[in-house]
C-alpha cells in the first residue's frame, strides 16, 4: 500500500518512521510480517496528525504498545502501525494522582508509585503492557484490574480532537474498553491511589512477581493467556484436563508450564498459532462442551 503522505508528513515533523517493518520485532510473540509502515510518535500532536494524514489518504491504522497481547498474520498489517513507546512520561500529579502516557509501562507505572509510597497497582507489577494497551484491555491479574485504578483518560477522538474520558465513561469489563468500539486512540492515563507503607508495597509486588515467574512460561514468547476466562471455569484447567499440555503445531505449543499459554518454541508462525488455537477450541468443546474465546488479538492480511 502507498503510505508516500505518511513519509513526507514524518519528514516534515521529524517523526521517526519505518517502512516494512516487521511486527515480529515488537511482539512478545515474536510473530508477524511487515507493516506498511511504523511510526513512532512522540507526543500526541504529532500522533494526532498521523492519523488525520492517514484517514485523508485512506490509510489504515493499528495502534501498538508493547505487543503483549497480539497475534500478527504471517502476511503483516496493512497500512501503518503507530507505536506509542516514545511517549513515556509519568509525573505525580498531587500526593495520590498519577498521570502516565499511554506509552509509559505499567512496570514503570508500578515502580513510580511504590517510590512514591502509592498503593493500588500491585497487582499489575509483571503485567507486560503499556498503559495504553492496559487500558484498551481492561487488563488484570490477582483480583484487581485496571477499573480499580483508573480515575480517567485522554484520548484523541474520531474528528482528532481530544477526549477525557472519567472511568465510568469507559465501559470497563472483563478484558474489555469502550476504546475497543470506538476507535479513539488513548494518549494518556490518569491513576488514582492512596498513600501506603513503601516497604510493604515492595513486599506485595516482589510476591506478586516471584508467583508469575513460577507459574507463567516467561523463558519462551508468548502473549499470556490464549483465551478469556469462560464463565464458572478456568481456562487453563479445561485445557489441562483435555490432556492437551505440549499438545503442538510447527514450533507453536500449549505450555506444558501452564497450559493457558501458547508458546513460540522458536519458529512459530502466526498460521501454526491459529490452527494450535482451533485444535484447542475443538477438543474443549468436544471434551467439556465448553466454548473457548480467545483474549489474544488477531490482527493483519
Ligand atoms: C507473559 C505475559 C503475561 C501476561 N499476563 C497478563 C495478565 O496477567 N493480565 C492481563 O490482563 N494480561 C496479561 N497479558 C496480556 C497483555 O500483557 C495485556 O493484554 C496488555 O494489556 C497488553 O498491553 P500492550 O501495551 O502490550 O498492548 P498491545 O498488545 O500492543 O495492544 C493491545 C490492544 O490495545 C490497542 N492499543 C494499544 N495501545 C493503544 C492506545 N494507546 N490507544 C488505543 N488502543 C491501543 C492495540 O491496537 C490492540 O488492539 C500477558 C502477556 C504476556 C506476554
Amino acid at each position: 500500500m502507498k503510505v508516500d503522505s505518511l513519509v513526507a508528513l514524518s519528514e516534515k515533523l521529524k517523526i521517526k518512521y519505518i517502512l516494512n517493518e516487521k511486527m515480529a520485532l515488537h511482539t512478545s510473540f515474536k510473530i508477524g510480517g511487515a507493516a506498511d509502515i511504523f511510526l513512532c510518535p512522540e507526543n500526541k500532536e504529532q500522533l494526532a496528525e498521523i492519523l488525520k494524514t492517514a484517514k485523508e489518504n485512506g490509510i489504515p491504522c493499528t495502534m501498538l504498545g508493547k505487543g503483549c497481547n497480539l497475534l500478527v498474520s504471517d502476511g503483516g498489517i496493512e497500512g501503518a502501525v503507530i507505536t506509542t513507546l516514545s511517549m513515556q512520561q509519568i509525573i505525580l500529579v498531587n500526593e495520590t494522582v498519577i498521570l502516565a502516557e499511554a506509552g509509559a509501562t505499567l512496570a514503570d507505572v508500578c515502580r513510580f508509585a511504590r517510590d512514591n509510597s502509592l498503593t493500588g497497582l500491585e497487582f499489575a507489577y509483571g503485567i507486560p503492557a503499556t498503559v495504553g494497551g492496559a487500558l484498551y484491555m481492561n487488563a488484570g491479574a490477582y483480583g484487581g484490574d485496571m477499573s480499580m485504578v483508573v480515575k480517567s483518560a485522554a484520548s484523541i477522538g474520531k474528528d482528532f480532537t481530544p477526549v477525557y474520558r472519567k472511568t465510568n465513561e469507559m465501559k470497563l469489563g472483563y478484558r474489555q474498553s469502550i476504546y475497543e468500539e470506538n476507535g479513539e486512540v488513548i494518549t494518556a492515563v490518569v491513576f488514582d491511589l492512596e498513600v501506603g507503607d513503601k516497604a510493604r508495597i515492595t513486599e506485595d509486588m516482589e510476591t506478586i512477581m516471584a508467583k508469575r515467574k513460577k507459574s507463567q512460561p516467561l523463558e519462551y514468547p508468548s502473549a499470556g493467556s490464549t483465551f478469556k476466562r469462560p464463565e464458572g471455569y478456568f481456562a487453563a484447567a479445561l485445557i489441562d484436563e483435555c490432556g492437551l499440555k505440549g499438545h503442538s503445531v510447527g514450533d507453536a505449543e500449549v505450555s506444558t508450564k501452564h497450559a493457558g499459554f501458547v508458546i513460540n518454541k522458536g519458529g512459530a508462525t502466526c498460521n501454526d498459532v491459529l490452527s494450535l488455537i482451533e485444535d484447542i477450541k475443538n477438543t474443549v468443546k468436544e471434551k467439556r462442551g465448553v466454548e473457548l474465546s480467545t483474549e489474544v488479538i488477531h490482527l493483519g492480511r
